[in-house]
């Protein structure tokens, strides 16, 4: 796969579309993949920091959202595709998973946000199959959590705890999956939520 690197980073040379073909291949055979949406606070916050670092380059997709980044590609003269926003890239997942019958889980934000979130997403979506939701406050170390999203086996796995917790929590757990694609949301599920 082409990438370019940011300090580090290796930005997948994507397009949004292109993204989505993967992802759905991806899923439909089951394999386990992780996707993280880089924008600068997160590139900045793995430069200071090894382990949060060693989290990132562990992802098999790691996107540009933000200008920040596309700009960064630029100077130095590697342009990437195109920006791709978290946000954007889950409701094109969302779709798919209602086109194609895959299952979705929401993990994190306050326990009433992540309930409405997911009352919304069934309204927009209402073929979605929603293998279940979770509140993103508990302990990281809890294998509990890890252990009902694995029991839910969903298809998707949307983690909002905010970065650096949800790619840590990713790459803790993802070992304790057979399958899913994988991916960091921050604050969507309060913009689901409305
Ligand atoms: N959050 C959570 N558990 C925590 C800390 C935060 O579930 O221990 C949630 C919070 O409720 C919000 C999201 O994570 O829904 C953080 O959103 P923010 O926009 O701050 O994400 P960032 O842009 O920092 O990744």
């Amino acid at each position: 796969k082409k990438t370019v690197e940011i300090l580090g980073i290796s930005f997948f040379h994507t397009t949004r579309e292109e993204l989505k073909d993967i992802i759905l291949q991806r899923a439909v055979r089951g394999e386990k993949c992780f996707i993280v949406t880089g924008n600068p606070e997160i590139v900045m916050h793995a430069k200071k920091n090894p382990e949060y670092l060693h989290v990132i380059r562990s992802a098999d997709y790691v996107i540009p959202d933000g200008s920040g980044i596309i700009l960064a590609s630029k100077i130095l003269k590697r342009p990437l595709a195109e920006r791709i926003a978290g946000f954007d890239f889950m409701g094109d997942m969302l779709r798919i998973a209602a086109e194609r019958s895959l299952s979705v889980y929401l993990l994190g934000a306050e326990d009433e946000v992540v309930k409405t979130a997911a009352a919304n997403i069934r309204k927009q979506y209402p073929n979605i199959r929603i293998a279940g939701f979770h509140h993103g406050y508990f302990d990281l170390r809890d294998e509990e959590v890890a252990r009902r999203v694995v029991a839910a086996n969903p298809d998707f796995i949307f983690v909002a705890l905010g970065f650096p917790k949800q790619e840590i929590w990713i790459h803790r757990y993802l070992p304790m999956f057979e399958k899913g694609v994988f991916m960091g949301v921050g604050g969507s599920f309060d913009v689901l939520a409305g």
